[in-house]
């Protein structure tokens, strides 16, 4: 399976796709519990009917029966820690993740709801070496920086529209704003709060003479050339290029 493919499967995830894979996870734990009852009930039921028999076959295999549902309760008490990990957020899309259903937020901002997949997915990990902007995250490819954080790099752009142009962007990589998820809010909303600042650091006049143009293009209608998630900041004093 391409990383392609797996990209349009997490496009294709509903919340429906995920409340069925809950009722899925929750028939899968109760299965096993009533299956159990169910055996205990019988077997009581069976024996209620036998009480007077003094069959030796019968006694041991009575015998044997008990242990078995103490053996039972012993390995449920044993594994019991194990129902913790139903609560426990996981820290990143780990290899064996399903694409998409991890909710977990990792320190450079993931949505491991997300859910994971196989083989890291290109919307889900933190890198793609075939992304320009990752190799400019990566320092493998020059930028005129802007600004650079932990979760965020800002940097000029190569083919500026305006006197002020820069490109803010995570530097996870998030292959566009159609794919942004929750557990990337922290980021994003630190994201944007760079906004205002950056522009007036790089030149841009004070609202409202000045201000600037926030641009975000999302997928082929939005005009996205590069699939990694940025946001143009465009502005200085007019006429621009385009825009
Ligand atoms: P999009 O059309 O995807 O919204 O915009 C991508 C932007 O990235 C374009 O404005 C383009 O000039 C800029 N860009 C593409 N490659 C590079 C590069 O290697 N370095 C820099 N600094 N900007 C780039
Ligand atoms: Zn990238």
């Amino acid at each position: 399976m391409s990383q392609t493919d797996y990209q349009e499967i997490i496009v294709a995830k509903t919340p429906g796709d995920r409340t069925t894979m809950h009722v899925l996870y929750g028939m899968h734990t109760v299965a096993p519990f009533t299956l159990w009852t169910l055996s205990v009930i019988a077997l009581i039921g069976h024996y209620v009917k036998r009480a007077d028999e003094q069959d030796v076959l019968y006694l041991a295999h009575h015998n044997y029966m008990i242990r078995t549902v103490w053996w039972t309760m012993l390995w449920l008490l044993v594994s019991s820690p194990l129902w913790a990990l139903l609560f426990l957020r996981g820290r990143s899309p780990g290899p064996w993740s399903a694409p998409g259903i991890s909710t977990v937020a990792c320190a450079a901002g993931c949505a491991s709801t997300t859910i994971g997949s196989p083989s890291k997915s290109p919307a889900m990990s933190h890198s793609d070496p075939n992304c320009i902007f990752c190799k400019i995250v990566e320092g493998k490819i020059p930028s005129r920086k802007v600004y650079e954080d932990d979760e965020i790099l800002a940097f000029h752009d190569i083919h500026p529209w305006a006197p002020v142009h820069f490109l803010l962007i995570p530097k996870q990589h998030i292959v566009s704003m159609a794919h942004v998820e929750a557990g990337h809010g922290p980021m994003m909303g630190r994201l944007m709060s760079l906004v205002p600042r950056l522009a007036q650091q790089e030149g841009c006049r004070p609202y409202p003479e000045g201000g600037f143009r926030l641009v975000c293009n999302t997928g082929d209608d939005g005009g996205q050339e590069v699939r990694h998630l940025h946001f143009h900041v465009i502005g200085g004093p007019r006429p621009w290029l385009k825009g």
